[in-house]
């Protein structure tokens, strides 16, 4: 079922320039399943140039009909939903509902971004010359190069694909090669839903040498990166050089605050939930819990009672909810932070190590009273792995929430308006949510603040991103 994937240049799917293929693997078998070709500089001006001509046809489509065709592609995403899903889980290892879960949000995201692009308004200010007009249009910025990594291999590309073709840009994304035949059926999507030929290209190859291509590329007016902070504050600086645009979705180091008064059975059930969703391999998953120190006895009694409802294994499976790591990179990285953790003082209440020695699956794991000088309390784990440490106060809270550079994701949980009120006006962050967990949904803002990066890609807000404004001031003679 796994065909081989191809890049799609130019409205069409074809191999790199010198037929040169990375290997893409199970993560739950460990077995090669299929390849993805590899783009050559040569591919890579192709898409340049493809990319050059769509978006000279797609911003003379107007807002209407560029709406009516990416609602085409969300339908078609939703009819082709399971065998999307199947894809997804056997190269990135995700539990098969979660996959399926993923491809119906992107059709709701696409669905969404189609309706804001018509409400793409620019407005008419009073002049102060009699006869005058002054107008502020809102242009597409022009071909964009997106990047999205492997952990949602559909939701992270489908943010920048939706939003750009919304706002009648032309994009060349580089998605994951760990992972990619489910964006290659997104913008299969796209393709069969009649967006024109050369406004959506997709390539893959060698992340670093795509990016020096097309970044600096005069062609390129618009670059969008998700993934790590060291690799965005590189492609950043990169984008800056040459005055372009960027929107830089980064890591975190989620902190959750679980006050004296907060509800805990309902605060360990849902945080214990979305902990594991993915495997915790999630830029906005809670991974420093900072709990009041008279509840955190049963809290962390609680948390451990959630995770182990987790049933870990393939992803394919009946009844399974946490499926492996995606790479072997993050089997290493879990074992080695978690062993630093317990060589630093913490203690381990669940999991903490490899499972089996065939697929890359991990404990879920809790470890308690972790010291800072830890490297898990700097470096983002990426995985199912929870850190839990007890607190005096809300100030000394508040002072750990915001002792690191990250700020993209926290959570809190009290019964009190007033402490939910000051959590929401202290914690440096870019997203918040308060006794329920309710992120990442297409209406509201989406992205990080500090060391997390810059700009939305959720809400009215992400549309602006792809769009530039022209004032036009006119007398009539
Ligand atoms: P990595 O830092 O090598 O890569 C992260 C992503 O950036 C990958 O998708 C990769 O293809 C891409 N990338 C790397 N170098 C690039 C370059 N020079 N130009 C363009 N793209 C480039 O690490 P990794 O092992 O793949 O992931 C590890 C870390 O990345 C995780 O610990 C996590 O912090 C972060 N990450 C974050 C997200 C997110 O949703 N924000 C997603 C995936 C990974």
């Amino acid at each position: 079922m796994y065909a081989d994937v191809q890049l799609f240049i130019d409205g069409e799917w074809k191999a790199g320039a010198q037929a040169r293929t990375i290997d893409v693997v199970n993560p739950a078998t460990e077995e090669v399943i299929g390849t993805v070709a590899h783009a050559e500089v040569a591919d890579l001006e192709a898409a340049v140039s493809a990319a050059q001509a769509g978006f000279d046809t797609w911003k003379r489509v107007n807002a209407y009909d560029r709406a009516n065709i990416l609602r085409r592609a969300a339908s078609l995403l939703r009819e082709r939903s399971e065998n999307i899903a199947r894809l997804m889980t056997i190269e990135q290892g995700k539990p098969l509902a979660e996959a399926k879960g993923e491809v119906m949000s992107a059709a709701d995201l696409i669905d969404w971004f189609a309706d804001e692009g018509r409400r793409a308004y620019g407005r008419m200010v009073p002049s102060r010359i009699p006869g005058s007009y002054q107008l502020v249009i809102k242009e597409p910025v022009g071909p964009v190069a997106a990047f999205s990594p492997w952990n949602f291999p559909i939701n992270q590309a489908v943010r920048k694909l939706s939003a750009a073709l919304a706002a009648g840009c032309s994009i060349i994304v580089k998605a994951p090669e760990e992972t990619p035949a489910a964006p290659a059926a997104l913008i299969r999507a796209f393709a069969d839903a009649g967006v024109p030929r050369g406004v959506i290209n997709l390539v893959y190859g060698v992340p670093a040498e795509i990016s020096e291509y097309l970044v600096p590329h005069p062609a390129i007016r618009k670059i969008s990166f998700t993934g790590s902070t060291p690799v965005g504050k590189h492609l950043a600086e990169l984008a800056g050089r040459h005055m372009k645009k960027a929107t830089m979705e980064l890591g975190g180091h989620g902190p959750v605050l679980v006050c004296e008064d907060a509800d805990i059975d309902t605060a360990a059930a849902q945080l214990g939930a979305f902990k594991l969703r993915n495997a915790g391999q999630v830029c906005t998953s809670p991974t420093r819990f900072l709990v009041a120190r008279g509840v955190f006895k049963p809290f962390v009694e609680k948390l451990v009672a959630a995770m182990s409802k987790v049933r870990v294994g393939d992803g394919l499976a009946d009844g399974v909810t946490m499926g492996p790591l995606a790479n072997a990179r993050r089997l290493r990285a879990m074992q080695t932070l978690v062993d630093d953790a317990q060589t630093c003082g913490g203690t381990v209440h669940m999991g903490g190590k490899r499972i089996g020695e065939r697929g890359y699956f991990f404990e879920p794991t809790v470890i308690c009273e972790v010291p800072h000088h830890a490297r898990i309390m700097t470096e983002e784990p990426f995985g199912p792995v929870a850190v839990v440490n007890a607190f005096d106060s809300l100030d000394e809270m508040i002072d750990e929430a915001n002792r690191l550079p990250y700020g993209l994701c926290a959570f809190a949980y009290t019964r009190s308006a007033k402490q939910a009120h000051r959590i929401a006006a202290e914690v440096e962050t870019g997203m918040l949510t308060i006794n329920q967990i309710a992120i990442a949904f297409p209406e509201v803002p989406f992205g990080g603040v500090k060391d997390s990066g810059y700009g939305s890609e959720g809400g009215a807000e992400a549309i602006d991103a792809y769009l530039n404004l022209k004032y036009v001031s006119q007398l009539d003679i």
